[in-house]
């Protein structure tokens, strides 16, 4: 029979399910919420990005602590690591889907030590991120500073 291949066909459905939700959910860029649709020179498309590449971008795929939506153009900018560093992915994260933030997790999935990242590094784009559009979902959230990276 086909057990194996079954199973990983289940799976498979369970993410992209999750990958679904996580659309619906949010149908705005992290980035720049709906700005983008005044440019007519950017796909009018959504995308799911992974803050991971290479063989850690397909466990990635099935966990949305890695996940960021963004519009056509974030999502090229955002695979250019010296414009949009992980620390700087955390961040967004943090702001737009806190619930799901876990920044140990995605240095694990990233094949990193937990703290190769630290809270403050994300921390240090807080401002960068009070400043961006809010967003209509989450349009009272606010990041919480420094939290547990008081380590120097
Ligand atoms: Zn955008």
């Amino acid at each position: 029979m086909r057990m194996f291949s079954d199973k990983r066909t289940k799976l498979n459905r369970a993410a992209a399910s999750a990958r679904t939700e996580f659309a619906t959910e949010f149908d705005f860029c992290f980035a720049c919420t709906d700005e983008w649709k005044r440019n007519l020179a950017i796909p009018y498309v959504l995308d799911i990005h992974e803050m991971a590449r290479g063989g850690s971008r397909k466990v990635a795929m099935g966990r949305r602590e890695c996940w960021l939506r963004a519009c056509r153009a974030h999502h090229v900018e955002m695979g250019n690591l010296g414009v949009w560093p992980i620390s700087r992915q955390l961040a967004l994260k943090k702001l737009r889907d806190p619930a799901f933030y876990d920044r140990v997790t995605v240095n694990r999935i990233r094949g990193q030590a937990d703290d190769s990242i630290t809270e403050e590094e994300v921390s240090q784009w807080d401002a960068e991120m009070a400043d961006i559009p809010r967003g209509r979902t989450h349009r009272t959230i606010r990041t919480q500073g420094r939290s547990s990276g008081e380590r120097r």
